[in-house]
């Protein structure tokens, strides 16, 4: 299947909605994490605390209950972690390819698709994913994954791989940054055509070498989320 047929199947979805249904649209506010936000240059973005503050500022002063967005944006938090810190500007990696949704540790994840449990894994570099899962979709014999990055230690508890996941079935809960990677609690959610040999972990970040590839690969998580 094309790149631009795929994206047209993951638009033709109604997904369940990620964080809990009745949190209306209108609750989620697009926010910009971008090195290029003016706003967040008075940041310390090395501290999850500081970040935290400034993101449920951001969410109260619009009333909102959930911040979402970053995909493809270029992020300075990365730099904080030598997980993803490299000197070249070329294979710097600290561009998002998923989407992730800030809101409180312990905020229910819900499956948006049917499918199964691919891998799950506890991710415990500095900035990395912590608690991790991974889905596999086989929907009308396309097969693709979805990730969900910073959970909580529970969400792993009792899972198995190969078990069947339906649709708005909760999988996880958000973890706190104690577990998470050292972040505000938050969602990252991305979808995966060709996983590789990759287990409870796939890259969230690439660097400009990588955009084309990785743009291919995982595309806007939004056709799919519709937020
Ligand atoms: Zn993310």
């Amino acid at each position: 299947m094309s790149v631009s047929n795929f994206e047209g199947f993951l638009k033709s979805f109604k997904p369940h909605p990620l964080v809990d249904s009745s949190i209306s649209p209108s609750d989620f506010i697009h926010i910009n994490l971008s090195l290029h936000n003016f706003n967040l240059s008075a940041v310390d973005i090395s501290s999850s605390n500081e970040l935290q503050q400034f993101i449920w500022k951001y969410i109260a002063i619009h009333q909102a209950k959930v911040a979402y967005g970053g995909y493809l944006e270029q992020r300075g938090i990365y730099r904080r972690s030598t997980y993803f810190n490299r000197t070249n500007h070329e294979t710097e990696r600290n561009i998002h390819l998923g989407l992730d949704l800030w809101s409180e540790a312990n905020t229910p994840i819900f499956a948006p698709l049917n499918g199964t449990i691919h891998s799950f894994k506890n991710n415990t570099n500095h900035g990395g994913y912590g608690p991790t899962i991974i889905l596999k979709h086989d929907i009308n014999d396309v097969v693709f994954y979805t990730l969900y990055g910073h959970l909580s230690l529970e969400s792993l508890w009792q899972l198995e791989v190969g078990v069947e996941v339906k649709q708005g079935e909760q999988i996880a809960t958000l973890g706190t940054a104690e577990v998470n990677g050292d972040y505000p609690p938050h969602l990252h959610f991305q979808i995966i055509r060709d996983i590789q040999n990759y287990k409870g972990d796939y890259p969230g970040v690439c660097s400009k070498q990588g955009i084309e590839f990785y743009k291919q690969n995982c595309p806007d998580p939004n056709l799919l989320l519709k937020i």
